[in-house]
Parts: structure tokens; sequence; C-alpha cells
């Protein structure tokens, strides 16, 4: 769909009157976007200036390497891809933040606000170009080497796309090497244990297995690559059509599984959880029957039979699964694609992998837990 999202399906061996088995996640995660006109040079430094995507708490981003991806469109319409950072070769990027020395004002700020949006710029250079006697000379030798590397003026940032992302490896984590940690895991982890399950599939499944890895989940599932978009009804209705049944009796059969990560409790934060009703890190696949704030308000809140149906799934399949909900009551919130499988007339629940520093440049998740999700995934595309 459109470069950004993915939709994979097995056809089974009953037609789509039946319903399918769809697992839903979003490949998209929180991140700092160049600004259209991103480039500019202060004080004989070079910047990008940034506007961020998703959720993020902004003092987590700075002083940290960065990596650049993404696409850049030039006037002729060739469609450059950027890739910067990614290999260990290639320079990376930097925000800075105040030392301690001249933090008095900063320390005296309240979390949220000591690092505004605005301060989120990228240092890209800061070495002047040389043999020229004009302004802002760092700034175009970063354009003179873009243009060597990318065949890209300054104008086509108008048309680009480039995102810049933690340039942190994945890496086991703990002696015992039990847990992952990684940029992305909302919800590539369970992305992952989606895709990898429809692939391993072994037999031709009873009903048709649909993969969803969607897009602009982080924003509220918008544009034309997001989950509220057609695009989704597209894909199913083209199977339908090919099997003379019609879409809203399938959609009204299927079966959703919005696999994305939930919150792990956190015993450094115990105070932000429920500690009997929030999952935990190595106890399974986090099923969480509705997400939302306040009064579950934005919430998919599936129906107890289609809890009940999932516990059975999983029991059969030996999917070591838990219960939980994201914080403690009027704590905050969030939500998932849940809700809008849900308007299609889709049964949907969420489940995923618990997440320790959700939203963070470096989130962590258990090995057991990933396994799990997994499973979860097997047993939702294998229902009879
Ligand atoms: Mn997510
Ligand atoms: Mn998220």
């Amino acid at each position: 769909m459109r470069g950004k999202a993915l939709l994979l399906a097995v056809i089974g061996k009953k037609n789509a009157s039946h319903g399918m088995q769809i697992g839903a996640a979003h490949i998209d995660s929180p991140r700092l976007d160049l600004k259209q006109m991103p480039l500019y040079e202060d004080s004989e430094i070079a910047y990008f200036k940034t506007h961020y995507y998703g959720g993020i708490r902004k003092y987590q981003w700075v002083t940290i390497p960065l990596e650049l991806h993404g696409v850049v469109v030039t006037r002729d319409g060739t469609v450059k891809d950027v890739v910067i950072g990614a290999d260990p070769t290639d320079p990376v990027f930097v925000i800075s933040d105040l030392l301690p020395h001249l933090a008095a004002s900063q320390n005296k700020k309240s979390l949220g606000e000591a690092i505004p949006g605005e301060n989120l710029n990228i240092i890209i250079g800061s070495e002047p170009v040389s043999g020229d006697d004009g302004a802002d000379k760092v700034k175009l030798n970063v354009m003179k080497i873009l243009n060597e590397k990318y065949g890209i003026t300054e104008e086509d940032f108008l048309s680009a796309e480039l995102e810049a992302v933690p340039a942190l490896p994945v890496r086991e984590v703990g002696l015992d090497r039990s847990m992952i940690g990684a940029y992305g895991h909302d919800d590539r982890s369970c992305a992952f244990a989606e895709l990898a399950a429809i692939i391993d599939m072994d037999d031709v499944p009873e009903k048709t297995s649909v993969c969803v890895l969607a897009d602009k989940e982080e924003i509220g599932s918008e544009g034309v690559s997001g989950m509220q978009s057609h695009a989704f009804e597209c894909f199913i209705e083209d199977i339908c059509a090919a099997q003379g049944v019609e879409l809203r009796r399938c959609m009204e059969r299927s079966f959703c599984l919005s696999a994305d990560v939930t919150n792990a409790f956190d015993p450094t934060y115990p105070e932000v959880s429920d500690k009997r009703n929030n999952a935990k890190l190595n106890y399974g696949v986090g099923i969480a029957k509705f997400t939302g704030a306040r009064g579950k308000s934005g919430s998919n809140d599936a129906s107890a039979e289609v809890v009940g149906r999932v516990r059975r799934l999983f029991a059969e399949n030996g999917v070591v699964w838990q219960m939980g909900e994201l914080g403690k009551v009027d704590e905050g919130g969030g939500g998932t694609v849940a809700k809008f499988m849900a308007l299609r007339n889709i049964d949907t629940i969420d489940a995923g992998v618990p997440v320790i520093s959700m939203h963070s440049p470096y989130e962590l998740v258990s090995k057991l837990d990933c396994y799990m999700t997994y499973k979860a995934m097997k047993a939702i595309y294998l229902e009879k």
C-alpha cells in the first residue's frame, strides 16, 4: 500500500463467506520527521528542523545518535531512497542538550517543558564550503554533499519525507539475555510475530488468513495508508469478489486480533499501574479487553464472548497469555487500530507484547513474550 503499509493473505479452504482470520499490527513508530524547509545554519553549525511524529517524551531524544531514513521526490518525479546512519561506517546525527554546568534555569522547568519541540534541531554539519565568500557556508557544504550523494537540491526537501530515528542497534539485554532492547518494538515486535506466523504457515488454513501491517497508527490511524483507509476494504473485497462473496458477509464473520504492544509493569514506577491488572514481563502475550482513556473513551472494548474465544484458542494452542490494562484508572491511556476494525463489523480484540519504556528510543521486551505473541498469531490464523 503506497510503499508504507502491507497486506498479505493466505487463501483458506473455506470461502470468504465464513469470514477471515485477521492480524492487524502497525509498522510506524514515534520519530522525528524533518520539516518541509528543514535546512538552516546558525553560528556556523548546520541543522535540520524537525516536527515530531507520534507520542514522544522530548527529553529522551537529545544527545543520542540518530539516523535518517526516507524518500526525496525530485521535481521530475524520481523517488530517491535516503538512508544515512544505519551502516556502522556512516556518520550519525545528534540533537544537543545543555551541559549541567549551565542548566540551572532549565532544571527548574518541568520534564515536559524542559525541551521544547522547536529545540529538536538535528546537527548535520560544521565545516564551511571552501572557495566561497557568501553566507551560510556550512549549510552550502552540507547541501553540496547531499547533492553529490543523492542528486538533490534544497528545494527537493519540499517533497520529501525524511525521518530521524535512534541509531541504536538491536541488542540482547540482561546477563541472562532474556530481553531485547531496540527502537520501535511498538509495534514491530507484534508486526514481526504476525508476519513470521503467516510466512511459517505450512498448511492451507481453514479460513483465509490476513496479515495487516498498517501505517499511521501513532497519529490516529489517519491517512491513505492508515487503518481508517478503505484500502483495507479494497483488498478484502478483491478476495471476496473472486469467490462471489459479499464483503459485508465476510466482514461480519471475520475475527481480528489487533496485535499491538501493551505496557509492562515497571517496578521502578509502580505508582502508575494497578499491579493486579497490569501485564508483566515474561508472563506471555498480553490481552487488553479495552484500551482508551478515562472512562474507556476511544476504546474497542471487546465483548466477554470475544475474550472467551481467545482464551479457549490460546489454551488449545499452548499460548502463554495474561490479561492487562494500560496503567491505573485516570493515569493516562492510549489507543490502537482495534476500534477501526470493529467499525467494520469485525469482532476485534487487542493483544500483544508487553513493553517497558514504550515510545522511548530504546524499548524493552522479553523474548518469551515475543515468542508467545508469535504463537498467538499462529493460533488466530489457524482457527477453524
Ligand atoms: Mn502500538
Ligand atoms: Mn504506540
